[in-house]
């Protein structure tokens, strides 16, 4: 049929599906989905105004997405954005699981709720396995997030999907450090996968975008019903450079992982660092289970500077291919200390967190090895 649609097939692997998925296909079509700015449609469709109903650019994020996590992805303007609409699904009165090592944004918001008596909070460590199956049984929403930021830990997941629990809850995994190259939660039993598109889908530092990945219809419905009613509606340029983003990323992410690899290996064996946390090194507490639940050990590495705060800070000021900033999952290496950033005081005082980029790996580990020269 010379003017259907057609579908990317769904046994092909991510790498491919990336590059094939989310464009229209049909004779005399743009290649790629257009970058469509739209408030309002012409009715007759089922389309009529896009918080509503969507934007054809935002869909195609969304086609992406849910081919590589493996069910229906609704995007948001931030992962905030995301977070927040698996949040509202929650009543009062409910009760939250929330790791001990988490991204400050969700604490932030899990916090506050729990200030204004909405839900109940308990945090337990990510690797404390036993624990969390004991806290599943009467959760509301159990919300994990491996690995886990800035500490690196895995979490294991599937146990933790496994646990009895309430019929009613809901389990969440953020899955942004892992991505869904590394890591599928919707196979492994949750509820919910979340993804920062801002980090490693976009991959650029330039945009701001969340994704949440269900296999219940009734939960996409949810989903969409929250974004509708806060308007935390993606962007239509941020949801077309997300897009151009995911093209590479399993390019991007192939390369990052394996620089990642190489520099926790000499950072290990720097006399100037301490403790090295990344999940593919076989003296992480947690890497039997990085190596039986992830297919990579994505690009982020935690060290400790031996000495001060301050010793660790003249590192990064010292620094010139890696870039002194925060995020993560970009094309260039970001590091920081993590310490440094308000609510963040808990955290070891010289831990640096370094998002390893696609540079090439010996100039990276000839300007951190210079850096730690002092
Ligand atoms: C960045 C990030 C978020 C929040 O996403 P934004 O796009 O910044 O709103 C949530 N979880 C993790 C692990 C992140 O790295």
């Amino acid at each position: 049929m010379v003017n259907e649609k057609k579908t990317a097939p769904k046994d092909l692997s991510a790498a491919s599906l990336l590059v094939v998925s989310g464009r229209d296909g049909r004779p005399g079509s743009p290649l790629n989905r257009p970058l469509v700015p739209a408030s309002n449609f012409i009715l007759g469709t089922e389309r009529a105004y896009s918080r509503d109903d969507g934007t054809p650019t935002w869909e195609a994020l969304e086609e992406i997405v849910g081919l590589l996590e493996g069910g229906h992805t609704v995007a948001f303007s931030s992962g905030m954005a995301g977070v927040a609409a698996v949040f509202d699904q929650l009543r009062v009165g409910s009760k939250v699981l929330l790791p001990d090592d988490c991204y400050q944004g969700v604490v932030g918001l899990a916090e506050l709720g729990n200030q204004k008596g909405m839900w109940s909070l308990q945090r337990l460590a990510v690797d404390d396995t036993e624990g969390w199956v004991r806290a599943c049984v009467d959760a509301d929403l159990i919300w994990l997030e491996s690995p886990s930021n800035p500490l690196l830990t895995v979490a294991d997941v599937r146990a933790i999907c496994s646990a009895a629990r309430k019929p009613t809850s809901l389990l969440a995994v953020d899955n942004t450090f892992a991505t869904s190259l590394n890591q599928r939660p919707l196979d492994l039993g949750a509820d919910f996968s979340f993804q920062s598109a801002t980090k490693f889908i976009g991959g650029h530092s330039d945009l701001l975008a969340g994704v949440v990945t269900v296999r219940r219809e009734d939960l996409r419905a949810a989903l969409r019903c929250s974004r509708e009613l806060s308007g935390a509606t993606p962007g239509a340029l941020e949801a077309f450079l997300a897009v151009r983003g995911a093209r590479t990323m399993a390019l991007r992410l192939e390369r990052a992982q394996a620089n990642a690899m190489s520099l926790a290996e000499r950072l290990a064996a720097h006399p100037r660092v301490g403790r090295v946390r990344y999940p593919g090194l076989s003296s992480h507490p947690t890497h039997a289970i990085a190596r039986d639940q992830l297919r990579g050990f994505g690009t982020i590495i935690s060290f400790d500077v031996r000495g001060d705060a301050a010793a660790a800070d003249a590192v990064c000021s010292r620094l010139g291919l890696i870039h002194h900033a925060t995020s993560l999952g970009a094309v260039e290496s970001t590091i920081e200390r993590r310490a440094a950033i308000p609510g963040q005081e808990h955290l070891p005082p010289s831990l640096l967190r370094l998002s390893v980029g696609i540079e090439n790996v010996d100039e990276l580990w000839a300007d951190l090895e210079a850096a730690l020269r002092d």
